[in-house]
């Protein structure tokens, strides 16, 4: 195969990306999103290991290495995405972060090692000693080499580094993310302590310097030293971060992963790793600033962390006591079936409930019964972004009926019954009130529909640990019990 050939795949490639991230900006053009980033993966693996084993020479060992890791990494990718669960999704992309993370290690360490076997130097000769050497070469062990350049050392250094960080802190955010582990540092709640953050400035300053001696000397002990440091920063700087916080982290260790791509890819001269890991490294960082922007946070509050740890791990504890009102499923039904327009507010509570076909059915039975029902979704309702439209998706409601906060915004108001399921922080007024943890959040404006019906399953608070003045207002009625049975319920009730 040409390298001319090698090059229009991979452009091909590259414009399936994109095509890609633009059909995932939107719902109704996701599917075709996704099978463009399908069929761009399939020409730049296919591609990529064509070329691996032309360059070992069709050598039956390289070809299966690359065999054993399509099959290994393919069928393991693929069981995995089969079988996750909605709410898990988070975790399994910090696992894939992990991985990408450990991969860009593993080819800066194996080029540094043997850089000739990556095309950066020339491959070494046996030479006597006392010969001339020529410029930027050394006669080391009785063979010639040659220096890695100055641009390649800076690449491999930076490349390694990120790709050790992001594994780190991937493994770490996993671990917080499924909340399965007993080990302290998996656990939702930061771990803080005194001058944390000063010892990860200083951890930073060693890492880079190591850097610098790495390549100013091409020391391989510099090397593995500075990636040490890389390691232990990772888990350092995840740890103080809450478990809620996780999917801002999450999305930002992905845009690391990514910059730890592009930086081997300019190594390794590979410009569909260039090309690849600028796309997930500005996406990433897109992404985690639209996070922060929604939840009205900075980006380095989050990073700073501390911030909705205790929220996160006390799942239950109860509020300061308030009369509120409450009723059954039925006089919920009742509510809804008298409406003339019904805005249902999905939030993470209803992911955890899995109840999204519930709420179709209940939905579709309402529209059957002349009732408008609009669905609004907050940008960062659930756990990522896109949670929700998601998991609607799922259950196969009409895209049509799903709006975005600043289009229903607007609507509340006429709206006969907000109903809100498993949400709380999204439709919290305390947004509203200066001094808050939330305040200046966006949020779904239903407390301004002629009535409130609001299903949780205690009056818990939701992720940032606030109260929620929604509850105790003269038209809210809360429904308690878990999303998935009330919903059944409604809908039964409405037959
Ligand atoms: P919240 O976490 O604020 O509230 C969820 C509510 O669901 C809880 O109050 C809980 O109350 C209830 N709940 C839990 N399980 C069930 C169940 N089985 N049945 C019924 N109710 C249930 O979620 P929101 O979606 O309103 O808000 C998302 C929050 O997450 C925001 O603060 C956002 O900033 C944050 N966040 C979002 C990110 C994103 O990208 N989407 C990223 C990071 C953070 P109870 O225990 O009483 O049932």
């Amino acid at each position: 195969m040409s390298m001319n050939v090698v090059t229009l795949l991979y452009l091909i490639a590259s414009v399936c990306f994109i095509q890609a991230l633009k059909g995932l900006s939107h719902p109704t053009t996701s599917i075709r999103g996704n099978l463009f980033g399908m069929v761009g993966m399939a020409i730049a693996i296919l591609t990529t290991a064509a070329l691996i084993v032309q360059l070992s020479g069709g050598k039956a060992m390289g070809m299966a290495w690359v065999l054993l890791g399509l099959v290994v990494g393919g069928g393991y990718g693929a069981y995995r995405a089969k079988t996750v669960e909605m709410t898990q999704m988070p975790e399994l992309v910090a696992f894939f972060h992990s991985m990408i993370g450990m991969a860009a290690v593993f080819i800066a360490v194996a080029a540094v090692v043997e850089p000739w076997a990556f095309g950066i130097t020339p491959p070494p000769v046996a030479a006597a000693v006392g010969v001339q050497t020529p410029e930027g070469a050394a006669i080391i062990d009785g063979f010639l080499r040659y220096a890695i350049p100055a641009g390649n050392r800076l690449e491999l250094f930076l490349g390694a580094a990120i790709g050790a960080i992001t594994f780190s802190g991937s493994v770490i955010a996993f671990g917080k993310l499924s909340g399965k582990y007993k080990f302290r540092l998996f656990q939702g709640a930061p771990v803080q302590f005194k001058g944390q953050h000063m010892l990860n400035l200083v951890l930073g300053l060693l890492t880079i310097a190591l850097g610098l001696v790495y390549m100013a000397t091409e020391s391989w002990a510099a090397f593995l030293a500075m990636l040490l440091l890389a390691f232990v920063m990772g888990v350092l700087i995840i740890i103080p971060i809450g478990g809620a916080d996780m999917p801002v982290v999450v999305s930002m260790l992905n845009s690391y992963s990514g910059w730890a791509a592009a930086g081997i890819g300019f190594s390794l001269n590979n410009a569909m790793l260039i090309v690849a890991g600028s796309l997930v490294g500005s996406s990433g960082a897109i992404l985690s600033y639209i996070m922060c922007k929604a939840m009205n946070r900075s980006f380095f509050n989050v990073i700073l962390g501390g911030f909705g740890g205790e929220a996160a791990t006390a799942g239950g504890a109860a509020q300061e006591q308030r009369p509120v009102k409450s009723g059954s499923a039925d006089d919920a039904a009742y509510m809804l079936s008298n409406a003339d327009t019904v805005i249902i507010v999905p939030g993470y509570g209803l992911a955890v409930a899995r109840a999204q076909h519930a709420v179709n059915e209940l939905a579709e039975k309402l529209t059957h019964k002349g009732v408008t029902v609009k669905y609004a979704i907050h940008p960062v309702a659930g756990r990522m972004p896109g949670h929700m439209n998601v998991l609607l998706a799922e259950a196969e409601v009409p895209y049509d009926q799903v709006f975005e906060m600043e289009d229903i915004n607007g609507e509340f108001a006429q709206a006969d019954v907000a109903i809100i399921l498993g949400a709380n922080d999204v439709v919290n007024p305390a947004a509203l009130t200066k001094g808050t943890p939330i305040y200046g959040m966006p949020i779904l404006e239903a407390y301004k529909a002629k009535t409130v019906i609001v299903n949780k399953r205690s009056m818990a608070a939701g992720y940032a640990g606030l109260d929620n003045e929604l509850f105790y207002m003269d038209k809210t009625m809360m429904v308690f019990g878990d999303a998935k049975k009330v919903v059944e319920d409604m809908a039964k009730a409405i037959e």
